[in-house]
């Protein structure tokens, strides 16, 4: 959560900062400030709201050479001017991306030292503290070797020092951070949406490395003080451009390019008629899938497919809950970690905690070169391209496929399914195009409530269609078993109730049609997306092909995707940004 951006060099800071910012802004947006240096002072610009706020504060043209800026996701502290970043204390102005876990105890202990704190945030005490330990220093590399051992939790910094307002000094412990290396500029980020108006150019900083960021040079030290040298790499800059191409939100460009992921993954991954030699997962006897939010129903659906052709037990677990329960590790387990930023804070404690106990690990990931791509023993890159819409698509669709094909590798199935793959591009355009979601979508942009219903597989894809509502649009919405609705919840619906129904699995449609009609009777409206075009149980339907059941969740997710992004347009919502969310959850 929280976008940092640093940069240093020859003129017109502010437009180069501002340019960085603004492609964080998926990373958090309830507040936003900027710092830098003019005439030898460092001048801060703070307000709560979106970055658009924050610029109607600003003046391009200012001379200045550095600075430094952020935009929020509170964890410490309401979204308010004084609480945002950047934070200052003695010498020492810093953003911050993270979590100090240690903040109460700091603080006390800064309070007696004579530190007035005016914010409510956990960063104005790391600036405290950092800058409590220079008083003695006088030296900011020792001052941040000294800071990360006092300091607990997560963070990346970027920095100003009142003594030198050439440099910019950054730091990170699980929080990410790049550093951009350019002509006589250099910039200092979270992500490389954010550098790319600078540079192709990168390096990743390890935890607890010390970057020291100046126009001409970058200079890296570790935790003992020690001059290091860091791999320098390239990205390719048509990747990661960040435009909306004309659509009108990043959501619905994103949908629109899942046939191109589709197409680029069967390239990638299979000769045309066999799965590549992805990762085998034969030799398991249980996988363990982890992750949070859509990753982890991209893993039910894995299950799914994993159980059908694999026979192997797969259990999922939200990486929240799994790094703190009861698990079984040992020789016989696999632990996959699905991420889309590949930076999602309890997935990578996750991993990590594999790690300790001896067990393999997968990371399905779509950020290259991210924390949890790093450290895991083996990464498959979903290969969606960025994704800048809150509410993922592209990259949920991405990581089922990514699934679909390490279930089927060596099975009767693995050429008829790599076929049938093949279709999926012209069916995605043609869910896209051939409905009528604006019609579809009035039945509920009214309602408070809605449950998604499906049994088996429809249900797994139900999980995913009810947070995609739910998140984007504010409307309550929760997936239910359909077998299980009558055991207590059933009791809820009124007129006043929209169900979503999914039904695609001819095993169990039936039964689930049987649930439709007990709502119905109870007043309930319903959309259902269904594969079953003879029969009428519900008030508007989106009718998807009946492939097969392998392709048939995956064809669902189209316009479960589309049903979510028309309520939320036809409610005005800020689909690209929903409130009280952001993109990549860098904190527990
Ligand atoms: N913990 C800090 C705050 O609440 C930073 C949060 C973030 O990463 O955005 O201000």
């Amino acid at each position: 959560m929280c976008g940092i951006v640093g940069y240093v060099g020859k003129e017109r800071a502010i437009s180069k900062i501002m340019i960085g910012l603004k492609a964080l802004e998926y990373r958090g947006y309830d507040s936003a400030g900027i710092a830098y240096a003019k005439n030898k002072k460092v001048k801060m610009i703070k307000k709560k709201g979106q970055i658009s706020n924050l610029e109607k504060h600003l003046n391009y043209d200012e001379n200045t050479n550095i600075g430094i800026s952020h935009t929020r996701w509170a964890t410490h502290g309401k979204a308010l001017d004084v609480n945002s970043h950047p934070h200052h204390q003695g010498k020492i102005t810093l953003v911050h991306n993270g979590i100090i876990e240690n903040y109460d105890v700091l603080k006390k202990k800064l309070e007696k030292e004579g530190y007035v704190f005016k914010s409510d945030t956990d960063t104005e005490v790391a600036a405290a503290t950092i800058d409590s330990i220079y008083k003695e220093t006088h030296d900011m590399v020792e001052a941040l070797a000294k800071a990360s051992k006092t300091l607990k939790g997560s963070y990346a910094f970027a920095i100003l020092n009142d003594d030198c307002l050439d440099t910019i000094y950054g730091i990170r412990k699980d929080s990410p951070l790049i550093v951009g290396l350019g002509e006589s500029e250099n910039i200092i980020a979270s992500d490389i949406p954010a550098i790319t108006h600078v540079t192709t150019s990168y390096v990743i900083p390890n935890n607890y490395d010390i970057v020291v960021l100046q126009k001409d040079k970058v200079k890296y030290y570790d935790q003992n003080k020690k001059e290091i040298t860091k791999e320098i790499k390239n990205f390719s800059l048509k990747e990661e451009t960040i435009s909306k191409n004309g659509f009108d939100h990043f959501m619905l460009k994103e949908i629109n390019e899942e046939s191109e992921v589709v197409k680029r993954l069967i390239s990638l991954y299979t000769d045309g008629e066999k799965v590549k030699d992805l990762v085998d997962i034969s030799k398991y006897k249980y996988i363990d899938i982890v992750a949070c939010g859509s990753a982890a129903f991209a893993g039910q659906i894995g299950k799914y497919y994993i159980e059908k052709f694999k026979n192997i037990r797969v259990n999922v677990y939200f990486a929240s809950e799994y790094r703190y329960q009861k698990n079984f590790y040992g020789k016989d387990t696999l632990v996959i970690l699905i991420s889309q930023s590949g930076e999602t804070a309890d997935t990578l404690a996750a991993l990590k905690i594999a790690k300790e106990n001896a067990t393999d690990t997968l990371a399905i990931i779509n950020r290259k070169d991210s924390s949890i791509a790093r450290e895991a023993d083996k990464v498959i890159y979903t290969e969606a391209g960025i994704e800048i819409a809150v509410a993922t698509t592209k990259a949920y669709l991405a990581q089922v496929i990514i699934l679909l094909l390490l279930a089927i590798k060596g099975f009767d199935e693995e050429k008829s399914t790599i076929e049938d793959l093949k279709l999926l591009p012209n069916l995605i355009t043609k869910y896209i195009n051939n409905f009528d979601y604006t019609k579809i979508s009035k039945l509920f942009v009214n309602k408070d409530h809605v449950f998604y219903l499906g049994r088996g597989i429809d249900y797994y894809l139900s999980m995913e269609g009810s947070l995609k509502l739910k998140e984007i649009s504010y409307i309550h919405s929760e997936a239910f078993q359909a077998g299980e609705l009558k055991h207590g919840s059933i009791s809820l619906i009124d007129r006043n109730f929209g169900v979503i129904a999914v039904v695609t699995d001819k095993n169990v449609g039936g039964k689930t049609i049987s649930n439709l009609k007990e709502v119905a009777a109870r007043g309930a409206k319903i959309i259902a997306i269904t594969n079953i075009h003879d029969d009428n149980f519900s008030d508007e339907k989106i009718e998807v092909d009946d492939i097969n059941d392998v392709i048939n969740p995956i064809i669902t997710i189209i316009p479960m995707q589309m049903l979510a992004y028309n309520v939320a347009k036809l409610k005005g919502c800020d689909i690209d940004k929903p409130r009280n969310l952001a993109k990549s959850v860098t904190v527990e």
